[in-house]
């Protein structure tokens, strides 16, 4: 088990469409408890496979430390958003784009099936702040960053603070100070979930 390098922004990984994962092997089993202890250790709410250099459809995802409405620990394997509903605005952050938190429209309710860690399918209706990071890890999987989801000004202000940033460091570097990671936010936005397992 090992604490893996996250990719920040503008790593083109994170711009790729992610491959459906064939093999559920030990080698897959090995990359999961990794992403499980990066997770934890960012310390964020969820992590796609494309931050941490493997393009899969794959994400990690614990809300369990939240003060309500907490979500244990889950795998998503090859997920799909099944049914989407509602829309809520929420401050949103990304362990891949760090310190800088906007507001982004989502749905409100969602449905996603995939497979769990042993392949099994699953479906998962949440809302709140798990529908919300299942839309955010979703995204990571099509190539595509919370960034995008900003009218264009809003975005042009961030991508030109990020060039800033790109040109003075040499990369993005995370501050200390500041735990927003995928996708860290206010526990009074969090609501309730259930899961169907079958
Ligand atoms: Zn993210």
């Amino acid at each position: 088990m090992a604490v893996l390098n996250i990719r920040k922004y503008p790593d083109p990984i994170l711009r790729q469409k992610a491959f459906l994962v064939k093999d559920i092997d030990g080698e897959l089993q090995l990359l999961i408890d990794d992403m499980v202890d990066t997770l934890y250790a960012a310390p964020g709410i969820g992590l796609a496979a494309p931050q941490v250099g493997r393009s899969i459809r794959l994400f990690v995802l614990d809300l369990s430390g939240r003060e309500e409405g907490g979500y244990p620990l889950s795998v998503l394997i090859n997920p799909e958003i099944i049914h989407m509903e509602d829309e809520i605005r929420v401050e949103e952050g990304c362990l891949s784009i760090p310190d800088i938190t906007e507001v982004v429209k989502r749905a409100g309710k969602i449905a996603i099936k995939g497979l769990d860690r042993e392949g099994k399918e699953i479906i998962i209706e949440g809302e709140g702040t798990l529908a919300r990071v299942f839309q955010h890890e979703m995204d990571h999987l099509n190539g595509k960053l919370f960034i995008d989801r900003l009218s264009s000004l809003k975005r042009n202000i961030i991508m030109r603070r990020l060039r800033k940033r790109i040109r003075s460091s040499g990369g993005l570097s995370r501050d200390e100070d500041t735990i927003h990671g995928d996708t860290g936010v206010r526990p009074s936005e969090l609501r309730g979930a259930k899961s169907v397992r079958r």
